[in-house]
């Protein structure tokens, strides 16, 4: 499988500090045939820089949607609305989106619903806070968000998902999860996977692990045999450190 590097910029850049980015990644990518696959979560306001962008092979995502397909929903953004833009993606189910704004396992499983209706493929992110890791509940938490997040969603369905591992304590404080502590739990995520699904759908969707990902400690995680990729926050902020990532991606697919 093709390594991703998936960067979440999160709250930040500009709408010219978005063309500047995208643009001096489509000028890198001038003569390389890469065989990692690139895909930039950015804020709304530049999901329409995806029409230029896909045809260097840069895929945009969106960095959330709403659970309805239109109506009286002062502020949000929907599926349809992130698909007609051009981009391809949209990331659901982040820890911030979970932490800060309500998203509940069965909000986020319907925005999968809504998301795959309207053509999207979910980047479905999970993960367990650091008091359930010191009680050793991680795998179980990660089970329950799976099982939720993914009630009625079809094998079929689950050719369109990418799955991101992202530990709560590791995202934006510089700690990162050993490249064992992530292998560990892709190998259970996907063995779960095999358990809700077949081993068809746990061998083919792809699992990135996101959680302080930079140049210095990639090489390794993105070499685990279960890891097929990052979701990068802080590290994607900045166009020389994405094309550290993406070199490095490359050497491991
Ligand atoms: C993220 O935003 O999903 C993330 C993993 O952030 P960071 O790489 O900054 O920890």
């Amino acid at each position: 499988m093709n390594t991703i590097v998936a960067g979440n910029w999160k709250m930040n850049m500009t709408l010219p500090e978005g063309r500047d980015f995208i643009s001096g990644l489509q000028e890198y990518l001038q003569g390389k045939n890469l065989k990692s696959q690139l895909i930039l979560g950015v804020p709304f306001i530049h999901l329409p820089l995806s029409l230029g962008a896909s045809e260097a092979g840069i895929y945009l995502a969106a960095q959330n949607c709403s659970e309805h397909s239109s109506g009286a929903y002062t502020g949000e953004t929907s599926a349809q609305m992130v698909q007609s833009t051009g981009a391809e993606y949209v990331i659901l189910g982040h820890s911030e989106r979970r932490q800060y704004f309500g998203d509940t396992d069965e909000v986020i499983n319907q925005k999968i619903k809504e998301a795959l209706q309207q053509g999207l493929k979910p980047i479905f992110c999970v993960g367990e806070v650091l008091e359930e890791r010191q009680q050793g509940r991680q795998e179980k938490v990660v089970h329950t968000q799976l099982e939720r997040g993914l009630a009625a969603i079809s094998p079929a369905q689950m050719e369109q998902i990418i799955i991101a591992y992202e530990p709560v304590w590791a995202i934006g404080t510089g700690e990162t999860a050993t490249p064992q502590q992530a292998e560990t739990m892709h190998w259970s995520i996907r063995k779960h996977l095999s358990e809700l699904y077949d081993l068809h759908v746990a061998e083919k969707t792809p699992i990135l692990y996101g959680g302080s990902v930079k140049p210095e400690n990639a090489r390794e995680i993105f070499g685990m045999p279960n890891v097929n990729g990052g979701l990068i926050g802080g590290a994607s902020l900045k166009l020389d450190s994405y094309i550290q990532l993406i070199e490095l991606a490359e050497e491991t697919v």
